[in-house]
């Protein structure tokens, strides 16, 4: 997939914002209606939230699977979309501002990329939560240690084996990888700055039979006040929060896995002149947003009825006009007016 930023002078049918399992999915249908398409992403990888915050979770109501791993959808969603289509993916690349332009084809929609401009008939946006990023540590700075030993995400289970891992929360996410890691990690001690968990009770339940167990050790309610370590983390030094009975402890690990949650916003797409309702994009039933030739389909849209599920982000994708726009490659030289132009090859 490219790294490289796209080039501003080619002007392709349809430009989709968003890597995550809607924006693979627009650009399979796109390659299915013979459109030429790119997909940016503000992350280093694709599959959005399924590849960033659950990549090794069992997804169970995705039609057609029985249940598949998170990670193995966007596997299957990069066959089936980019490499069947060779749709040039480039990562790392964070739209921020719109325009509109003219040439002798028709209009024009440059998106204003950190990496550059990018032109195309149409742009898609799949930008889920918008361009998320994961919450910090309140009260105490990690940032010397992310890299040597601080991590935000599980990417591959691998990464932490043999290793003795630190994992600071209260929520699914904190609960769901103590569980995870059990198999992989040397040991597993889980802190939480509060007695009261944010997580399923089942999940709760598991955790605390690992906890009875020796398998897991429960620091509650206790928070990061020191970490030691010459090239990385070796020692975190953990107080009591708000219990003066309690004392303060000073654990071994290799590895603190921080999973706080992520800040989600529109972030640049707020100032796009959008109709936004509760946060999110409101479209019409073919997928229109407020602006001319931009479509939106995913976790980013808002009508009603709406569900924030893989399965009806995939069928919002496909009623998005992904048709082909440019003159070049269009057998009848007609350019649709306007947003609300009806998709031809639907
Ligand atoms: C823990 C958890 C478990 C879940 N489990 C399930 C489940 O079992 N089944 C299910 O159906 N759903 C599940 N969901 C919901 C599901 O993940 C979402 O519905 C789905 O990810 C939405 O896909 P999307 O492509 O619209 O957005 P996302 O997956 O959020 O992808 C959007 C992408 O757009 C990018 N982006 C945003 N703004 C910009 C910008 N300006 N420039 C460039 N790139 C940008 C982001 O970086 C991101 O990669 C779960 C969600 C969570 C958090």
């Amino acid at each position: 997939m490219s790294t490289t930023a796209p080039d501003p002078n080619e002007v392709l049918d349809i430009t989709v914002i968003g890597a995550g399992p809607v924006g693979l999915s627009a650009a399979f249908w796109a390659g299915m209606r013979e459109a030429s398409v790119r997909i940016i992403d503000s992350l280093p990888e694709i599959g959005g939230q399924l590849t960033t915050l659950y990549p090794e979770k069992w997804i169970f109501d995705v039609p057609g699977h029985t249940k598949i791993m998170a990670k193995d959808l966007v596997g299957q969603l990069k066959q089936q979309a980019l490499e069947q289509f060779d749709v040039p993916v480039h990562l790392e690349t964070t739209a921020e501002k719109i325009s509109w332009e003219e040439d002798d084809e028709g209009r024009i929609v440059v998106l204003h990329t950190d990496r550059g401009e990018i032109r195309s008939r149409a742009v898609v946006i799949a930008g889920g939560h918008g361009a998320f990023e994961p919450k910090k540590l309140p009260g105490f700075d990690m940032t010397p240690w992310e890299g040597r030993g601080a991590h935000y995400l599980v990417g591959e289970k691998e990464f932490f084996n043999g290793k003795r891992v630190m994992i600071v929360g209260g929520g699914d996410s904190a609960f769901d990888w103590a569980l995870n890691l059990l198999d992989t990690a040397e040991s597993i001690t889980l802190v939480h700055r509060r007695d009261g968990f944010r997580a399923h009770e089942a999940t709760i339940a598991q955790v605390m039979e690992q906890v009875e167990a020796g398998r897991v050790t429960l620091r509650i309610p206790y928070e990061i006040s020191e970490i030691e370590g010459a090239d990385g983390v070796e020692k975190v030094t953990l107080s009591p929060v708000g219990d003066d009975t309690l004392e303060t402890v000073v654990d071994e690990a290799d590895a603190v896995l921080l999973q706080l949650g992520f800040k989600t916003a529109l972030g640049p797409l707020k100032e796009w002149g959008f109709e936004v309702q509760k946060g999110a994009l409101v479209v019409d039933p073919l997928m229109n947003t407020s602006l001319e030739n931009v479509w939106a389909c995913g976790d980013i849209t808002t009508f009603d009825g709406k569900l924030k599920l893989i399965a009806t982000g995939f069928a919002e994708s496909a009623s998005v006009p992904t048709q082909r726009f440019n003159l070049s490659t269009r057998p009848t030289p007609e350019f649709p007016a306007g947003s609300r132009a009806k998709p031809e090859t639907l």
